[in-house]
């Protein structure tokens, strides 16, 4: 009996390693959190479509949006260890845990890391007919309005909820908090007028940024955007409090082999390397990692940092969802 057992695992065991030196032999699911059309979507698309080359086999993006941005890594979590279904995710991997009394997945236990892929700043923006000009009258004018001014994001976990609860507290007043399942169609609500104001990524907010479709007080980045460069930073208009960066990793299922893997993250930085990669995200605002940091070492390290670095944040906001 024990024996047809350890010859049925070495045979799986032999299959599986056969089937990783073969890795990929049809098409990579990468799955996103948010809905389609908004920035994680953004990144994901970019770079599913350059890592179709390295790979040999076609990456194909699929939403799995919910608000929070939890469903996503839930699934994968959940799917084969093959390589197969991958999973790209913001820095909402690193607070989820905190923010979740039961999120369905533990991030740093759950998964086998690829890389680290890049940083984007985000804006605060408000919808056109919003009267103030500048962050100065916007803030005096959410004071003044606090009790009919809407605020949009993509649910607790999210970057923009993140943002949010940060602008916030940094300018002590709480507004009605209204939540989609990605910032996508909150665009469209912001645009068209029916929600206030957001704070999202300059990888959704460039475009209606320049086309004078919202009006934009500030990005959260420490330095200016050099794409945005007339929006200044909230910091140098006297907003201290509100920083943040959204980071973008690369995650596959627990137990993927590691030969997969390998193939994944070189796949993932030769992508990075391409010049129509590198042209888009600048026009977008967004930072690629350097290649020591584009690696399931790196990624690891850093999630961990940023769980460390934002729990007891969240713990002294006392924000939680079940
Ligand atoms: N920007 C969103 C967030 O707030 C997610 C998205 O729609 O990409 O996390």
């Amino acid at each position: 009996m024990l024996r047809r057992f350890s010859l049925c695992c070495t045979m799986l065991a032999f299959t599986l390693a056969a089937a990783a030196q073969d890795f990929p032999t049809r098409a990579v699911t990468m799955m996103v959190p948010y809905a389609a059309g908004g920035p994680t979507d953004t990144v994901a698309r970019v770079l599913a479509q350059a890592m179709t080359k390295p790979l040999g086999q076609t990456v194909v993006v699929e939403n799995r949006p919910s608000a929070g941005g939890i469903l996503a890594p839930q699934v994968v979590k959940n799917a084969k260890p093959d390589g197969y279904t991958i999973l790209i995710h913001h820095i909402g991997m690193a607070t989820i845990p905190t923010l979740y009394r039961n999120a369905g997945f533990d991030p740093l236990t759950d998964f086998e890391f690829i890389g680290l892929v890049n940083e984007v700043p985000m804006t605060i923006i408000g919808k056109p007919a919003l009267p103030a000009g500048n962050l100065k009258e916007l803030i005096a004018y959410i004071k003044a309005n606090k009790d009919r001014v809407s605020y949009a994001n993509a649910g607790v976990g999210a970057a923009s909820h993140l943002c949010g609860m940060l602008f916030m507290s940094a300018i002590q007043t709480d507004v009605l908090t209204v939540p989609y399942k990605g910032t996508g169609p909150a665009m469209n609500d912001l645009v068209g007028g029916q929600v206030d104001f957001m704070c999202d990524q300059t990888t959704s907010t460039t475009g209606q940024i320049k086309g004078g479709k919202v009006k934009v007080y500030g990005v959260t980045s420490k330095k200016r955007v050099a794409s945005l460069p007339d929006v200044p930073t909230l910091e140098e208009q006297g907003l201290l409090g509100a920083e943040i960066a959204v980071w973008h990793g690369l995650y596959a299922p627990k137990g993927t082999p590691k030969a997969v893997i390998d193939k994944l993250a070189a796949a993932m930085q030769q992508a990075l390397k391409d010049p129509a990669v590198q042209q888009k995200f600048a026009d977008l605002g967004a930072v690629s990692y350097p290649p020591d940091m584009q690696t399931p070492q790196a990624l690891r390290h850093h999630l961990k940092s940023e769980i460390d670095k934002w729990s007891p944040i969240i713990k002294k906001a006392g924000v939680y969802a079940d």
